[in-house]
């Protein structure tokens, strides 16, 4: 007989795969800092000489957002500059340690539209006062993430549009192929810090343009080949 649990408590983070029955089981959210060169100068860093840097959201933190429908995304607490960062998501299906850029693509399961969601005046006190970034980055439902795309149906993307408008104003757009850090490249290098495992995603990274979205505004996030999703600000 199992052991009984003393508490209950949701039930785990899952990603729907797009076009299936099936779903993708989350085990931790790593994000990438500043991997698009304009977006890096925009937050005042230097894109030619700093080496990728990682965090990580509260795996619950993510909100799933299904194709085709407008999703409620409520605004979080404590905060009055609410900032979209749209990102590429990576889903790995196996992992490991160092593991080599060469061998990288082959832990891919899939890919998919997310935004990294982010408390900006709370991350630029935590970066003023020296302080750690969950306050800024790891609110509730900071990470909404469209559904998840096989590597079997649409290949490893490095280059199309990424883009995010609120309301039909375009705010950011940009290509796959600025990232200065490639996708083989950050879970190689993410590996040396962390052992990657199945069920770990990779939020990769935002281009310029990142900015507020306020309560009544629905922004809309969008990767070639990746779709779209929609998500009213409540
Ligand atoms: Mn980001």
């Amino acid at each position: 007989m199992a052991t009984p649990f003393a508490i209950d408590i949701e039930a785990r983070t899952i990603i729907p795969v797009a076009g299936g029955s099936i779903v993708f089981p989350v085990r931790r959210i790593y994000c990438i800092g500043r991997n698009y060169a304009a977006h890096a100068r925009e937050m005042g860093g230097d894109p030619s000489r700093e080496a990728p840097f990682f965090f990580q959201k509260a795996t619950d933190t993510l909100q799933f957002c299904p194709e085709n429908e407008t999703i409620q995304h409520p605004y979080p607490t404590m905060t009055t500059n609410y900032h979209h960062e749209v990102e590429m998501v990576v889903a790995l299906k196996s992992g490991g340690r160092d593991i080599a850029e060469g061998d990288a693509l082959s832990h891919v399961f899939g890919y998919a539209v997310g935004l990294d969601m982010t408390r900006r005046d709370l991350q630029d006190e935590a970066k003023a006062n020296r302080r750690p970034w969950e306050a800024g980055k790891s609110s509730d439902y900071s990470a909404p993430v469209g559904p998840l795309h096989p590597v079997s149906s649409v290949g490893h993307p490095s280059r199309g549009k990424i883009s995010v408008s609120v309301d039909s104003e375009p705010r950011q757009s940009s290509d796959l192929s600025d990232m200065i850090w490639s996708v083989p490249e950050q879970i190689s290098i993410l590996s040396r810090y962390f052992e990657l495992k199945a069920g770990d995603i990779i939020f990769t990274g935002t281009p310029e343009g990142v900015g507020p979205v306020e309560r009544g505004q629905t922004m809309r996030a969008y990767i070639e080949g990746l779709g779209a999703i929609a998500l009213a600000v409540v």
